[in-house]
């Protein structure tokens, strides 16, 4: 039995599947849970079927998180997207379930669930549940509103088909998703527009960003900034690729004070591998788009350093 086939046996088991995803999640951490949801309500309408974990204001027009009680967990399947390593699963209680699946597209350094299904070559976790629907032909129909959401995941993870991971496989399975009732076009629109307060903030980071000789750039946003441009560490998703949009940078990063004065790093890359030195701290995800973390500021010079020699290191072409 493949893994897909497998996936949906357990879902045609249980009646009720509770779907989980990250932390600070994104368009395709909603994309991939949400849909997934929705495909499962249409297609089995006596399950009980539950999308949870916070609520973020910015992503509500993908989709509404749901409230459930611990209880619910007891004989639920429970189904985990897009998140890679069990600390970044949003809402704890993914653990209370009878059966647990991982389904994920980022490097598979934390293989837990009951089954563990990771397509590292995946340009988004939406675009793998649309090989779900495609591997087990015919016995799961799409509604619109999921191909809305998954299409949203996958314009979400890959810049608009920009970045890297985006495959002819990748633009077969949005052009799939575009035949359903929705406006592509919209969406497109959604996820490049940015709210005012991001505008001008974008402006200081133009303005106050530092590339060093090798083409790797950053930028420190410690709490004053962020107040006083009025932005929240969410709202910070649009300001990470401006810096990759300037021709010497090769990678990037950007880093984000938060209340109790640590820092989230949010790395970028146009070639050189940049997931292993967010593994130095604290954190890990994709060659070229990684995140990370520091307790205080003391080590920026030092990481900035580490950057800048993976720059200096790379070879291969970027786009200069
Ligand atoms: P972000 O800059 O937060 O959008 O993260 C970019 C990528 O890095 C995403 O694919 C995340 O899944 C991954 N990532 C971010 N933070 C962490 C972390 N602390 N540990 C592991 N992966 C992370």
């Amino acid at each position: 039995m493949s893994i897909e086939t497998n996936i949906l046996e357990q879902i045609k088991k249980y009646e009720t599947i509770i779907i989980h995803r990250h932390q600070r999640p994104d368009p395709d951490a909603y994309g991939s849970q949400c849909g997934l949801a929705a495909i499962i309500r249409m297609n089995f309408p006596d399950k009980k079927v539950y999308q949870v974990g916070e609520n973020v204001h910015g992503l509500s027009w993908i989709a509404e998180q749901e409230k459930i009680e611990d209880d619910t967990y007891k004989e639920a399947l429970v189904i985990v997207t897009d998140t890679a390593n069990q600390p970044r699963v949003d809402d704890k209680r993914y653990t209370k379930g009878k059966y647990l699946i991982k389904i994920d597209h980022h490097p598979n350094e934390d293989p837990y669930g009951d089954i563990c299904w990771v397509n590292p070559h995946a340009s988004s976790c939406s675009e793998m549940i649309m090989d779900l629907v495609n591997a087990v032909e015919g016995q799961l129909t799409v509604p619109d509103d999921a191909a809305r959401m998954l299409y949203a995941g996958i314009i979400g993870d890959t810049g608009r088909f920009m970045y890297d991971a985006t495959t002819p496989h990748t633009m077969r399975i949005a052009g799939q998703l575009m035949e359903h009732d929705f406006e592509a076009a919209k969406i497109n629109q959604k996820l490049d527009s940015i709210a005012l307060p991001v505008a001008r903030l974008a402006a200081y980071v133009y303005e106050n960003m530092t590339i060093t000789e090798n083409g790797a750039a950053y930028i420190v946003l410690p709490r004053e900034i962020l107040e006083k441009f009025e932005i929240k560490d969410a709202s910070t998703a649009p300001i990470v690729p401006l810096l990759g949009k300037i021709i010497e940078v090769k990678c990037w990063t950007i880093l984000v004070q938060q209340k109790d004065g640590s820092f989230r790093l949010r790395i970028r890359s146009k070639g050189p591998v940049i997931n292993e030195l967010a593994k130095e701290y604290a954190g890990g995800g994709h060659p070229l788009a990684s995140g990370a973390f520091m307790p205080d500021g003391e080590k920026i010079p030092e990481y900035i350093k580490k950057l800048d020699a993976i720059a200096a290191g790379y070879t291969g072409e970027s786009n200069d």
